[in-house]
């Protein structure tokens, strides 16, 4: 039986700005998203039949809600394929905290069933069907430094903003992404991210301009309600990060370092108080 293994990477939003609120109940976003080392790897092998799911994580479900059975169920259905597959999560993203790693899985899902059974799937193709799965999958398949605009669909690759120091903090509480939408008051933000500028900054490859213009509008609701995040948010700074910002609708908050050693300091001073501190770097 065949067998393959792809990473699922995980991603920050260097950048999150919502425009306004569709008719459809979606809003009308511009994000700047970037790509981390800090990945799942999802094993995935063929079998006669069925459907089954493993993982090192009690954190997410291992039945048909996990978002990787719907990439398997999508590509089944529509290249008529009548094998089964058993998919193994090694989960390494904190789960529901704006890394998008259940996005992440199902792309590399897609990839991997498109190499597996050589379905000739181009990028294009595998973007409109992880659109189907969820706003970040199409991001997830391209991966690297891009503006996203409209849902998080319409993607732009930008020059490469790799090998920048990140450290990762996510107090393990959920955050319900819906709620943080539904209680936006988008007619009360005053600071706004400069995606024009950021663009900008993220063309030249300076760090510190970058990091000091990072902006999310979601922090205007999750982090009032959770003021643990800005301690965060202030910690990381006390250590020397030139920017921290909240990633998606949280409650992961991230620094990017030009320094390693305060970096490594700020990580252990966090873990005294924080579920998980990670240390990793942008790809
Ligand atoms: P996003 O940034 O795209 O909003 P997130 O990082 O906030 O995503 P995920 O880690 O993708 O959140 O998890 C969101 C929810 O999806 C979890 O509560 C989990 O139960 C469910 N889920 C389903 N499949 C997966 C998966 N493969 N990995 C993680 N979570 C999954």
């Amino acid at each position: 039986m065949k067998k393959i293994k792809v990473d699922a990477h995980a991603k920050i939003n260097l950048s999150l700005d919502v425009l306004k609120r569709r008719g459809d109940g979606y809003h009308e976003l511009e994000m700047i998203m970037q790509q981390l080392a800090l990945k799942d790897v999802i094993t995935i092998e063929e079998r006669n039949s069925g459907f089954t799911i493993d993982s090192n994580s009690e954190e997410i479900p291992l039945d048909t809600s996990n978002l990787v059975y719907k990439a398997y169920s999508i590509i089944i259905e529509k290249f008529n394929i009548n094998k089964g597959i058993h998919i193994y999560i090694e989960k390494n993203i904190p789960v529901a905290g704006g890394l998008a790693g259940g996005s992440a899985d199902a792309a590399a899902v897609l990839k991997g069933l498109n190499a597996l059974w050589q379905l000739n799937l181009k990028e294009e193709q595998l973007m409109d069907i992880g659109l189907k799965i969820g706003a970040d999958v199409p991001y997830c398949i391209i991966g690297g430094t891009a503006l996203a605009k409209g849902i998080g669909e319409k993607l732009t690759r930008l020059n490469s903003f790799s090998d920048r120091h990140i450290l990762i903090a996510n107090p393990g509480f959920n955050i319900s992404t819906a709620y943080v939408y539904n209680n936006l008051k988008l007619d009360k933000i005053s600071d706004r991210p400069q995606t024009p500028a950021m663009l900008k900054y993220i063309e030249s490859g300076d760090t510190k301009l970058v990091a000091a213009a990072m902006k999310n509008v979601l922090e205007t609701v999750t982090l009032k309600e959770n003021p643990i995040l800005n301690g965060i948010k202030e910690q990381m700074i006390k250590h020397g990060a030139l920017g921290s910002l909240m990633s998606g609708s949280g409650p992961t908050i991230f620094g990017i370092f030009n320094n390693l050693i305060d970096m490594t300091k700020c990580e252990e001073n966090l873990k005294h108080s924080i579920k998980t501190v990670l240390s990793t770097k942008t790809v």
